[in-house]
């Protein structure tokens, strides 16, 4: 048996590279490598992709939360409302503009953001929501606009995992004010290096994002107000453009590989042994991640995995509420049931859009084989 990797980016290198080349020669030859034609096009492509009037390229996901909050006006001694089971950037960026993260317990079926949970939260310090589309799997925005609405707060999303995911039509990152998105390697649409980009419900949320990126200048050297250092450079621009063209195929890839898992655990008997992840009705799962929720003893499958030759992650093991950085925060351990039994049990699964069935069957043997030893 050969080794299933838990991701494989070479098997789609050859479907684009060649394009690819021929851009990156442009630019070389140019000599013109941050803030050019690529970065231009790229945010009218992807305000198309998206559905909203307008996007502003950034250097990662994390900085196009920070600047997000931002533009938004979120700052010293506002709270914004997010989950603890997300990747750390979620909260940091809430920290980095010094608001604080007021952190909500999760629903166990999406690991997203529990709606209910959600409004008991609501403070008068509240300014912000910042859901986060976990796995490819849109939050549960219906709700959590209508809390929002309610309480006239800002909705904020973290769709770095959910690129082209949509609720009724309606794509993540198009469901409030702003959104950051990543284009990290291994996001669901990667670059060569790191990336983001925020979508923007207004023009002038665009523009404004445009300006902090550039260290608040406007116009050339004067300062308004005081931003970064978080331009996207030609050659991502140039990428991600190239592949974006290819995103749909890929995610319809994924979503035919999710099916199939779903088809190979329930053909081997064992589906209701293990939580297996769902798409909700009326919404599109891009699936970043396949997440499986063991009963007991998940740390022991992925090394029985492991030795079998196939690749798994654990995503995420340890919740945000109960990091060393974070105990000023004042969370303790069991504050969040939800957040922390999802990090105690779930294992993400190999799942790209080469993935073989043949190699998907091998996956889900050796899972069989695991629960019945
Ligand atoms: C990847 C990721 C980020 C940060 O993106 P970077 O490009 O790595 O800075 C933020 N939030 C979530 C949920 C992510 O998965």
């Amino acid at each position: 048996m050969t080794a299933i990797p838990f991701l494989d980016l070479k098997a789609q290198y050859a479907s684009y590279q060649g394009e690819v080349w021929e851009y990156i020669r442009n630019i070389a030859e140019s000599q013109q490598f941050v803030l050019g034609n690529h970065g231009k096009a790229l945010e009218t492509e992807m305000a198309a992709y998206l559905g909203v009037p307008a996007c502003a390229g950034v250097s990662s996901g994390t900085d196009a939360l920070i600047l997000a909050l931002a533009a938004a006006g979120i700052g010293a001694g506002d709270e914004v409302i997010t989950t603890s089971y997300s990747f750390f950037a979620t909260a940091s960026a809430i920290l980095r503009v010094g608001a604080r993260p007021k952190f909500v317990d999760i629903e166990l079926e999406t690991y997203n953001l529990d709606p209910a949970k959600v409004e008991k939260a609501v403070t008068k310090k509240t300014k912000a929501v910042m859901p986060v589309h976990l796995y490819g799997h849109p939050a549960d925005m219906g709700a959590l606009g209508a809390i929002a609405r309610r309480h006239k707060l800002k909705v904020i999303e973290d769709a770095a995992q959910s690129i082209g995911a949509d609720i009724a039509g309606k794509k993540t990152g198009a469901l409030g004010l702003m959104a950051g998105f990543s284009f990290f390697p291994t996001k669901n649409l990667g670059g060569w290096g790191d990336g983001g980009l925020v979508a923007c419900s207004s023009e002038k949320h665009a523009d404004h994002i445009r300006r902090l990126r550039n260290h608040g200048m406007f116009p050339q050297y004067v300062y308004p107000e005081v931003g970064i250092n978080g331009r996207l450079d030609e050659i991502q621009a140039a990428v991600l453009r190239v592949k974006l063209k290819h995103l749909e195929s890929w995610i319809e890839g994924r979503r035919e590989v999710a099916r199939r898992y779903r088809h190979y655990f329930e053909q081997a008997g064992i589906d209701s042994r293990i939580g297996l992840p769902v798409e909700r009705p009326g919404c599109r799962h891009v699936w970043h991640q396949y997440v499986i929720r063991l009963r007991k003893n998940r740390d022991a499958l992925k090394q029985y995995l492991a030795d079998a030759g196939i690749g798994s992650m654990i995503y995420y093991p340890q919740p945000l509420h109960t990091q060393k950085c974070l105990k000023g925060l004042g969370y303790r351990a069991g504050s969040l049931p939800n957040a922390e039994k999802a990090a105690k049990t779930t294992l993400a699964l190999p799942i790209y859009p080469e993935i073989t069935p043949l190699a998907q069957q091998q996956v889900v043997d050796a899972i069989a084989a695991w629960l019945g030893r």
